[in-house]
């Protein structure tokens, strides 16, 4: 008999509360779905079975998962509820990848930047806070003018105090902020100056109801309909200083890129194989059951559904394979170099793409019913569109991973020819 070490038990406690979580929230994911609406019931159950702290260690009270527990969960998780694992997923990528620099700091940015404010202690009790008051952290990156070209941002942070305390005002527009309704602490990246006058990125976090931030409801789409991911319009809002969690030199993204890009595109993988599984096993069920009247048996002993099953079965392997082995592999302390950016976004935009081959085979396998609206299939159709245009986008992953190859620096001008 084998025994399964510590670290196995927690990996398996935590799937199987995914799992819990999932299959509750599969339960009203068609009519949120339907109706546009935000599942604010599935919010309140992840904080209150503390997945929302899933990799504070326990010590500081969160659950103590890895990188591949979030992984592992966040393909669980999709399965019930894409939206919601989406949503979820800023929060947690944003947790662990500040438990990433609680870790291991990262090195100060180059040209004009400067390391962020918070020393080791801050971020420790900034992390401990969240697990204990579970504020959800959501993300203001994207904006109409710049798109995913986050190192750009329209939106400007002016220096300026208030009452004799030094602090900044903030002004601009952001696409796509995922459960809006339930964020309470607002990352947002703008344009602003450094101490010295230079203009740099900045970094803030802002508790939601500062006034001067205002949620528009523009969110209705045809994919990720319950996420909720409304515009953001900040006027005028005055932050003190240390809402500026970190400077930057204009452009440059890539300052701590592993250790975010690690946890963001890893859950993004992996919601998107949860959704792709969700596909294939709906599909599994009913090709078991479909059997139309001329025959003897069900359609699964038909090749062509067999061949459709089969490519699946590839394809998800493959999927998991990569995401759980980039995820094992940081863990042991690698993947830490700037050139290793291309690996670490490889498994993202492999699964993301994959994703979309399965739910086309899913599809095939059901045939013409999958295009009902009642019929589960067409939501992980649209739900399995738009993991490709998440960071990094297929054209800016596949110019890195190409170029890392080639052995062209990223940065290296002119960009073409
Ligand atoms: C469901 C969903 C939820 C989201 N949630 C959030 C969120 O919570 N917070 C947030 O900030 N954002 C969020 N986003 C936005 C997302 O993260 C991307 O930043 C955004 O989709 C990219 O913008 P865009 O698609 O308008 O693409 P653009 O950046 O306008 O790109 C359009 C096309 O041009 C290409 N392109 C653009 N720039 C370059 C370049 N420099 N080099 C090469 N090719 C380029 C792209 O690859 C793409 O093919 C969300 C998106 C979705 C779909």
């Amino acid at each position: 008999m084998t025994t399964m070490s510590s670290t196995q038990e927690r990996t398996a406690r935590l799937v199987a509360l995914a799992g819990e979580l999932a299959d509750e929230f599969a339960t009203r994911a068609d009519e949120h779905d339907q109706q546009n609406t935000f599942p604010f019931e599935n919010f309140e159950r992840l904080k209150a079975s503390g997945y929302t702290s899933l990799p504070i260690p326990e010590e500081l009270g969160g659950l103590g998962g890895t990188l591949l527990d979030f992984v592992m969960c966040q393909e669980r998780l999709a399965q019930g509820c894409a939206s919601t694992a989406l949503s979820i997923n800023m929060h947690i990528f944003a947790t662990g990848s500040l438990m990433e620099n609680l870790l291991n700091p990262p090195p100060p940015p180059a040209n004009g930047g400067q390391p962020p404010a918070n020393p080791v202690e801050g971020l420790k009790l900034m992390v401990a806070m969240l697990a204990q008051t579970k504020f959800l952290i959501g993300g203001g990156f994207t904006e109409a003018e710049i798109g995913g070209n986050w190192g750009f941002p329209m939106t400007k942070a002016v220096r300026q105090a208030h009452n004799g305390a030094p602090g900044f005002v903030i002004n601009g527009r952001k696409q796509f902020t995922t459960m809006a309704p339930v964020i309470d602490l607002v990352a947002v990246n703008t344009t602003t100056t450094n101490a010295d006058g230079e203009q740099v990125i900045g970094m803030f976090v802002i508790p939601r109801n500062t006034p001067g931030i205002e949620i528009v409801e523009t969110w209705d789409t045809m994919s990720m309909r319950a996420t909720a991911s409304h515009d953001m319009v900040i006027k005028d809002c005055w932050v003190p200083e240390q809402a500026c969690v970190g400077l930057r030199a204009p452009g440059d993204a890539d300052v701590g890129a592993n250790g975010l890009l690690v946890w963001f595109g890893g859950g993004i993988g992996a919601i998107y194989t949860g959704i792709a599984t969700a596909a294939r096993n709906f599909a599994i069920d009913w090709a078991k059951s479909r059997k139309p009247i001329l025959f003897e048996r069900p359609i699964s002993h038909f090749p062509g559904v067999q061949f459709h099953v089969a490519e699946m079965e590839i394809e998800l392997a493959a999927m998991r394979a990569l995401l759980h082995s980039t995820a094992r592999e940081w863990m042991a302390g690698g993947l830490r170099e700037r050139s290793d950016l291309a690996r670490i976004v490889m498994a993202k935009t492999y699964a993301t793409n994959a994703a979309v081959r399965v739910v086309d085979q899913a599809m095939a396998v059901v045939g013409a019913p999958s295009i009902f609206r009642s019929n589960r299939m067409q939501r992980y159709y649209r739900d399995v569109r738009p993991g490709a245009f998440q960071p990094m986008t297929n054209d800016v992953a596949k110019e890195l991973i190409g170029k890392t190859a080639l052995g062209i620096a990223p940065d290296f001008l002119p960009r073409w020819g």
